[in-house]
């Protein structure tokens, strides 16, 4: 079956990144886009989308399925002095990874499925700490692109912490713990791994270099090696993380893993916030990546540099962590803290942004057939309108997209080319149902957060 969509722009790859041209039309066919064009006739199923804009599917590059709606108008305000930041959310985000709470998580995890999918992201790299089989499951129903596995070790208490006499404090059996997840994930690799046509990828990654013996980090790096997925981890988020690694390492978290010979295009490391100048250097002669989940950080006033790191060689691309899930308005965040890095309002540029969030995604999973748009590109793609009052009139489509539009002004989002929403509506997931089930989830969670004290009400 032949669909064509006819938009008012369609951005393309030009020279020096993403450009909108008006005019052409785009046919895919099956998985992949067939033509690029303007003289394209009707297909079996033709769409006339005037007033929007045909952008390659979004990638986010780095979230936390599961996190986000429970946090949302809880965590926002919060202090996290001395404390690396899962330490400090957990007491609330923790919650639903507690047995008696499997079906919230399931629920709140369906939730941010469908949230990310309906704002136009089309493929997601994501570490999540329990029920993996579930999500995998829920992903592959859902349509969308998934590279996903757990992060290790699934218990906040057994990553650790830097304790206040210099000491990194831990459970006693954290070890054993992530040796036997690390086991587990495995397996999860054998049952899922490849499956709806390519579409679902398992990987496994530690929550950070500090998390992690040696010899659990290096044989995580090898096995993703062997299965084509990136290595993901966190890096140098906050002063606290700095500290412990500096504690842990007598170097820089970075530099650890420069010596153990980790650093490579493979890894796509999350934040990067606090990077010395050495440690951009040594991720950028390597080829790694930073996932830089803009909103997020500054939430904890974390400031991260994002277009310095860009111009300095170290590729970046955009992500949402957790809470935000509009990507759309990650890219923006991204492109206008850019500017406050620099001092420029001229750079980044919004193409700059937009690229982040696709081709330079796309390079970054050594995926090159997603994160374009044309000939023989994977059919993942996403429909903006950009005619509502706060986006028209358009003269420059990108510019209007990342500047003016949001998640909800999406349209159509298709992966492999099957249509995952139109019009604005979800067609994989029932969205009324699953918004009925989050919100008793949310009452239920944040109820029981209250009574034992780790959540003041307002
Ligand atoms: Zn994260």
């Amino acid at each position: 079956m032949v669909t064509v969509v006819r938009p008012e722009w369609v951005v393309i790859p030009g020279e020096r990144g993403p450009i909108a041209r008006s005019g052409l039309a785009v046919a895919f066919e099956d998985r992949s886009i067939i033509a690029v064009g303007e003289r394209i006739p009707n297909g079996d199923v033709t769409i006339d989308a005037p007033g929007a804009v045909l952008l390659p599917g979004l990638i986010n590059g780095h979230t936390h399925l599961g996190t986000s709606p429970l946090g949302r108008g809880v965590i926002e305000d919060v202090s996290y002095e001395g404390l690396p930041f899962y330490m400090a959310v957990s007491p609330i985000t923790g919650l639903p990874y507690e047995p008696e709470f499997r079906e919230e998580l399931r629920v709140l995890m369906a939730a941010d499925v469908a949230a990310n999918i309906r704002s136009g992201t089309t493929c997601v790299v994501n570490q999540n700490a329990v029920d993996a089989d579930w999500l995998l499951s829920l992903l592959t129903e859902s349509g969308i692109r998934a590279y996903s596995g757990p992060i290790l070790p699934s218990s906040p208490k057994a990553r650790g912490t830097l304790g206040p006499d210099g000491r990194i404090v831990r459970e006693a059996e954290a070890e054993e713990t992530l040796r036997r997840e690390l086991a587990d994930a495995v397996a999860l690799h054998e049952r899922w791994d490849q499956g709806v046509q390519g579409r679902i990828h398992v990987l496994v990654g530690p929550a950070s270099a500090e998390t992690c013996p040696d010899d659990l980090l290096l044989e995580m790096a090898r096995l993703n090696a062997a299965w084509g997925v990136p290595l993901t981890l966190h890096l140098a988020q906050s002063e606290h993380d700095v500290a412990q690694a500096q504690a842990m390492f007598g170097t820089s978290s970075t530099a650890h893993l420069a010596d153990l010979g980790l650093l490579g295009p493979n890894l796509i490391a999350a934040h990067g916030s606090l990077l010395s100048d050495d440690d951009v250097r040594l991720l950028a002669e390597a080829g790694a990546t930073i996932a830089h989940c803009a909103t997020r950080k500054a939430r904890e006033a974390v400031f991260s540099p994002f277009i310095s790191y860009i111009e300095r060689g170290l590729r970046v691309i955009i992500a949402n962590d957790a809470f935000n899930t509009d990507l759309i308005q990650e890219i923006r965040s991204a492109a206008m803290f850019g500017k406050l890095a620099l001092g420029s309002s001229a750079r980044p540029s919004a193409a700059d942004a937009l690229a982040a969030a696709t081709s330079e995604a796309a390079a970054a999973l050594g995926a090159p057939d997603l994160g374009r748009i044309e000939v023989g590109a994977r059919a993942d793609l996403t429909l903006v309108d950009l005619s509502s009052p706060f986006a028209w009139p358009v003269f420059d489509p990108i510019a209007s997209l990342v500047y003016y539009a949001t998640g909800a002004d999406v349209r159509s989002v298709w992966v492999d080319g099957a249509p995952l929403v139109h019009d604005g509506r979800l067609l994989t997931l029932d969205w009324p149902a699953i918004a009925a089930k989050a919100r008793a989830a949310g009452d239920r969670l944040w109820a029981v957060a209250v009574e034992r004290g780790r959540l003041r009400r307002r």
